[in-house]
């Protein structure tokens, strides 16, 4: 039995039964006979569909924002916003699929040959309870549109956006089983990849349930894209823009109540702008209006589970005891916990080594450009950096030395469909959105003419 609850309230919304294993492979049935269809259909009459699908996002917003604020205790302003990112991005696929996957012709020895680009089938994707909505979407318009169909296994914790996501695209009108949702635990994930079925796995989540599933993948020899954790710093140099780079590292940070694989978990000040920054920064830190995830003035919410939040105590109170200072906050209560600013953190504290996935910061500082660099590389994620500087030299300079998926200057990382999104070292491999992600989960086919 899985249950979803309010993190807020604390009460139960719903149960669900799991799927048995009878009903699974109904499902997979579905999906493959529906399969051999799709993948024969044009990219306009895909296309057509997926607009449907932004459309009906729009028409119901309401419905599926309130579903995302109530399981999983997000900010209703932006469950409204992750609501609209997902009709962005099924735009983004209908407009431009067909141009990312048209055949490529190549010069060679023969009369003609060229590279075309098929659908692989049905492809599982394990999501997460961050973005309930937008992790699941960013996965399906590009593999639908590919002419893939898709099974989902959301997390335990949001079933009921698992079962809107599922009739978001029959209110579209795609055929039955382009796109199911399984109500299925972690445990009968295996027997899912393992399915002969099923010809490839994506997974956004911890690097625990990231090495378990690409294990079975591989033990299948089966494509697996891994969108893990991140430790992501914020490195505000001397001649940056201070006001501006206040504003975008509080949202950096805090936005999503801090649940974020790409947020701004670890802040990195240049020594001279390091006092006036962190008093700038604490004032509007304290200025977030933390409160009910249903009022719209709310931008601070509570964790998605009480566990979430006790886990973020534990690796803050551990490295208080270690010599943290507590600049902000440091309190939890149930699921919430105070929006927080660490300094004096070192490089053994779990505030700097492990990821903090609340709203909660550490501080640290720095002298020079290559201290800096050494600093955000040590981590073992690498799923991107924010550079603060006014000098453009300078961060082109830094940005070859970045381990990193990505480089934002003046900007916090976020994923947008136009651009790649994925990571280096334990925040997995592949690469979502844009191009290069319609192109993971395809059979890249040579065909030679002689
Ligand atoms: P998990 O990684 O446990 O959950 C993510 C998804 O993976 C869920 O659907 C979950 O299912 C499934 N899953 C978990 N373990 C396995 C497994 N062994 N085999 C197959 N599927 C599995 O994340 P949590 O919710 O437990 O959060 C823990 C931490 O993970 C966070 O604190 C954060 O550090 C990181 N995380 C990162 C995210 C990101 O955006 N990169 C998103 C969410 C979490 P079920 O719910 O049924 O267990």
């Amino acid at each position: 039995m899985m249950t979803s609850r309010n993190p807020y309230t604390g009460k139960e919304l719903k149960q669900f039964e799991e799927m048995t294993s009878k009903e699974v492979d109904q499902a997979l049935k579905t999906a493959e006979i529906t399969f051999q269809e799709w993948r024969k259909t044009s990219f306009r009459e895909r296309a057509d569909l997926m607009r449907k699908a932004a459309a009906e996002l729009r028409k119901n917003e309401t419905e599926y924002a309130e579903t995302i604020t109530q399981e999983m205790g997000k900010p209703i302003t932006q469950s409204y916003a992750e609501v609209e990112k997902c009709a962005w991005v099924c735009e983004y696929y209908a407009e431009n699929a067909e141009d990312h996957l048209s055949q490529d012709t190549i010069e060679t020895d023969a009369v003609k040959s060229y590279v075309s680009y098929e659908p692989l089938g049905i492809v599982l994707a394990v999501m997460p309870w961050n973005y309930p909505f937008w992790q699941v979407f960013r996965f399906a318009a590009p593999a639908l549109m590919a002419g893939n169909v898709g099974v989902l296994k959301h997390s335990s914790n949001t079933m009921m956006c698992g079962i809107n996501l599922q009739k978001i695209f029959e209110r579209a009108g795609f055929p039955k089983g382009c796109f199911q949702n399984l109500v299925i635990g972690s445990k009968k994930v295996e027997e899912v990849i393992r399915d002969k079925r099923v010809k490839a796995v994506t997974l956004t989540g911890s690097v625990g349930a990231g090495k378990s599933v690409a294990a079975t993948a591989g033990d299948e020899i089966k494509k697996s894209v891994l969108e893990l954790g991140g430790s992501n710093a914020l490195v505000v140099c001397e001649d940056a823009n201070i006001e501006e780079a206040v504003k975008i590292c509080v949202q950096a940070r805090y936005q999503n109540t801090g649940q974020s694989c790409i947020a701004g978990k670890r802040l990195l000040l240049q020594e001279s702008i390091a006092d006036q920054f962190l008093k700038k920064f604490r004032k509007k830190v304290q200025e977030l209006k933390s409160g009910d995830p249903m009022d719209e003035d709310t931008f601070i919410g509570v964790q998605a589970t009480v566990k979430l939040a006790e886990d973020l105590e534990k690796q803050v109170n551990q490295s208080v005891e270690a010599g943290a200072k507590i600049l902000l906050g440091g309190k939890r209560e149930g699921a919430y916990f105070e929006p927080t600013i660490l300094t004096e953190v070192t490089k053994d504290m779990p505030v700097w080594k492990e990821e903090t996935f609340g709203p909660a910061i550490a501080v640290m500082n720095f002298q020079t450009d290559q201290e800096a660099v050494a600093l955000v590389n040590d981590s073992e994620y690498g799923l991107g950096v924010s550079l603060f500087t006014e000098d453009f030299q300078r961060a082109k300079k830094m940005i070859p030395q970045f381990n990193e998926g990505a480089v934002f200057v003046n900007e916090l990382v976020k994923s947008d469909p136009r651009l790649p999104f994925g990571g280096t070292k334990n925040s997995g491999y592949g690469r979502e959105l844009s191009f290069h992600g319609i192109r993971e989960f395809v059979n890249i086919k040579t065909v030679y003419f002689n």
